[in-house]
């Protein structure tokens, strides 16, 4: 068997394709533009080229966007009161502060500043909570990406095995929970799993996300699973790999995500479908 390789990037510019149309719309019938303004903090260059990619798909989309370049000397009263002042601005639709901070500023005071009903990259205490109930609201954005290039394909989730590897709050544990949402049957692995390979060879769908270069490799897989690979690991000769040893697993799987060009697109995409989602108040509802 040789898997169909779901490519992240054509999906994206089809998705996005069809949200430049959706923003033209929301531009000529209501006056409305959505706007999406970027906070970030320091000069961490991924940082720095991961906002600017984000910028580079909202403009091509028609989403409007501003980045807020912060020293890191930053205090974390400045920022959050910062984030104040874009929640009471009514033109701004959604804000991102750019993780991680610096180490004085603590994470989880800032993600709780930023309102709710603005909060498009998902990791709000109150969306993570819709999410768990079922409710539609903002999903975390790589989660997101991967259950819609799941979708893309018509891949069965519900009433299958989803084995999902890593457990952080932006990526492992909010997948899971997606998954479960959609009906599959869920277990998680980390770091301190028993017997990795026993979990995931039993698995329909496996979600490799670990950041360790291909560890996944065909004796982590059963014959036909869906495999999503989000890791993004750079090697020493510079280039990108996945957690998926790619080549050999292909020969196995059902379905692969490459990297790169797979997940990582996805979630710029779905960055940009929150922001729309925000313009349009519909987390509200
Ligand atoms: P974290 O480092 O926060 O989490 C990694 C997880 O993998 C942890 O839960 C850890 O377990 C688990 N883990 C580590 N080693 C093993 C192992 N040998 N066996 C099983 N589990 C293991 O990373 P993130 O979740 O933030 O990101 C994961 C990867 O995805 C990274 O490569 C990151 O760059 C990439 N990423 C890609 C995105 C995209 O858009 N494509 C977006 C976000 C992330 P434990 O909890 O026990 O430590």
């Amino acid at each position: 068997m040789t898997a169909t390789i779901i490519n992240g990037k054509e999906l994206a510019h089809e998705i996005r394709g069809s949200m430049k149309e959706e923003v033209s719309q929301l531009i000529m019938n209501e006056g409305l533009t959505p706007h999406l303004t970027v906070i970030i903090v320091g000069d961490n260059p991924a940082s720095k080229s991961y906002v600017r990619g984000k910028q580079k798909a909202s403009d091509e989309t028609g989403i409007s966007s501003d980045v807020i370049e912060l020293p890191s000397s930053v205090t974390e009263e400045k920022l959050l009161q910062m984030i104040q002042e874009l929640n009471n601005d009514h033109e701004v639709h959604g804000i991102l502060v750019q993780l991680p901070l610096p180490d004085h500023i603590r994470e989880e005071n800032v993600i709780v500043t930023i309102d709710p009903d603005k909060d498009v990259d998902g990791f709000h205490p109150i969306n993570i909570g819709r999410m768990m109930t079922g409710e539609d609201t903002f999903f975390p954005c790589t989660p997101y990406g991967i259950i819609t290039m799941l979708k893309s394909k018509d891949i069965q989730i519900e009433g299958k095995h989803a084995v999902v590897i890593g457990r952080s709050n932006i990526v492992g544990k909010p997948v899971g929970q997606l998954l479960l949402n959609e009906n599959a049957t869920v277990t998680y692995c980390h770091s301190r799993t028993e017997n990795l390979k026993e979990h995931t060879t039993r698995a329909d769908i496996v979600i490799a996300a670990i950041g360790k270069p291909n560890v996944i490799t065909t004796d982590y897989v059963k014959q036909g699973a869906a495999v999503i690979d989000v890791g993004i690991n750079r090697l020493e000769d510079g280039s990108l790999t996945g957690d998926v040893d790619f080549d050999t697993v292909k020969q196995k799987a059902s379905y692969l995500t490459p990297v790169p060009k797979g997940v990582g697109p996805m979630t710029i995409t779905m960055l940009l479908k929150n922001t729309i989602k925000a313009a349009k108040g519909l987390s509200k509802q």
